[in-house]
């Protein structure tokens, strides 16, 4: 496979509505909400029971488990080590990446 093929294109594919991504925002800005409320920290909390926080559905974000170029999920601001993502269900390996990838603020 070569680099052009293995890499996504950063446009948003008529499959994934604005609403979709919003709504996985909007997930994870309640979610850091409530952990502000409680004083509890709902994402660790979750990580340590062994479940991830996110809740978008993978094929929405077209989540893959290989780089796109150096963007990657060991450097996305969504990322929760070892393996959980804040946006995308399931787990997600520090080499994947989807669309809403979110660099790290250096
Ligand atoms: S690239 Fe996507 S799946 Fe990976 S941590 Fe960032 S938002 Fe999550």
């Amino acid at each position: 496979m070569s680099k052009e093929e293995n890499e996504i294109e950063k446009t948003t594919p008529e499959s994934l509505s604005r609403r979709d991504v919003l709504k996985g925002l909007a997930i994870t800005a309640g979610v850091v909400a409530v952990g502000a409320v409680t004083g509890v920290n709902p994402i660790g909390a979750a990580h340590a029971a062994g479940k991830c926080p996110g809740t978008t559905p993978k094929a929405a974000l077209q989540y893959r488990p290989h780089p796109n170029g150096k963007d990657h999920c060991a450097v996305c601001a969504n990322f929760i080590a070892p393996h959980c993502c804040k946006v995308v269900a399931g787990s997600v390996v520090p080499d994947g990446y989807c669309l809403a990838f979110i660099p790290k603020p250096a």
